[in-house]
């Protein structure tokens, strides 16, 4: 199993070398947006001790590497979308990169590590009735890490998700806008996070992170309303879908009535069967940057 996984990590990294680094483009240049955002990113790390999952700081920029093919339509798995969905493949025109100045105006890293024995549970209101100050995941005093402005960067935590006897029980979740700035921001396992060991399966590519920025970027999931067509993702161009789907589902499925979107990075397949963000989900991302829009600050703090 293990030596499946890391040859099939050779082969994406292979793969996205074979069109990042050589001068082949898979899009013309007149579809790309003329602006780039680039949103600065500091990764807390709560490491939970004894914790079997060490987290380098090449796993988290093999992350940030994943996150600027995915929200620029750089990855080459893209050209597996469907023909019949292939026009709506969009280049969000969002990019990524670790924080080099601090709230306070120093330099770093933009990766913070914390010992503790805290993990993403502390971190998620589960009942929907814990004061913010109890999700101790994000307080410094509390054993986790206070996050960094909100309306200047992308606060990730990532913090063991597990039963603690090893087993996966949750990759990640997000804190949308709008959520109190002391926890805006997404929580991610480290098994599912980045390119490089420890991976879970079908966790490989980095890909829960995507879907994860797309909820904190406002979006739904495709299939909005689990087991129903009468629910919206408020994106016109994402059939309605009735579920969501997982594993490796082969084209087409179809509910609802029309053709499926399962590899869109807002269902639940594995890592390798998502590869596309639509043009009206990249409408929904700008509009929070827009006058009014609720990550506006944010938008003007970056550069563009
Ligand atoms: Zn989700």
């Amino acid at each position: 199993m293990k030596v499946q996984i890391i040859i099939r990590i050779i082969l994406i990294h292979f793969t996205f070398c074979l069109y990042s680094c050589g001068k082949e483009k898979t899009t013309p240049d007149e579809d790309r947006p003329k602006e780039i955002l680039t949103i600065p990113v500091v990764v807390h790390v709560i490491n939970y001790s004894p914790d079997p999952f060490t987290i380098s700081d090449q796993k988290i920029r093999s992350q940030i590497e994943v996150l600027n093919l995915d929200f620029r339509k750089k990855n080459p798995d893209h050209l597996n979308t469907p023909a019949e969905f292939f026009n709506l493949v969009a280049d969000v025109g969002i990019e990524f990169s670790l924080a080099t100045i601090d709230p306070n105006g120093n330099a770093t890293t933009g990766i913070i590590r914390t010992e503790s024995n805290l993990t993403g549970i502390d971190g998620q209101d589960l009942t929907g009735t814990t004061a913010i100050e109890d999700l101790r995941l994000y307080f410094t005093e509390k054993g986790g890490q206070d996050a960094w402005p909100s309306d200047k960067y992308l606060n990730i935590w990532i913090a063991d998700y597990s039963n603690r006897l090893g087993e996966l029980t949750l990759p990640g979740y997000a804190n949308p806008p709008g959520s109190d700035p002391r926890i805006d921001g997404v929580v991610i396992e480290p098994r599912v996070f980045g390119t490089l060991e420890p991976l879970a399966l079908n966790h490989e590519y980095g890909r829960t992170a995507t879907h994860e920025i797309g909820h904190w970027l406002n979006l739904r999931h495709i299939y909005a309303g689990e087991k129903n067509c009468n629910s919206s993702d408020l994106v016109e161009d994402t059939p309605t879908q009735y579920g969501s789907y997982t594993g490796h589902p082969t084209h087409p499925q179809e509910s609802c009535g029309s053709h499926d979107m399962f590899m869109n990075f807002m269902d639940y397949v594995a890592d390798d069967a998502m590869y596309m963000f639509t043009t009206g989900q990249k409408e929904r991302m700008h509009a929070l940057f827009q006058p009014g829009g609720l990550r506006r600050q944010l938008f003007l703090n970056s550069s563009h």
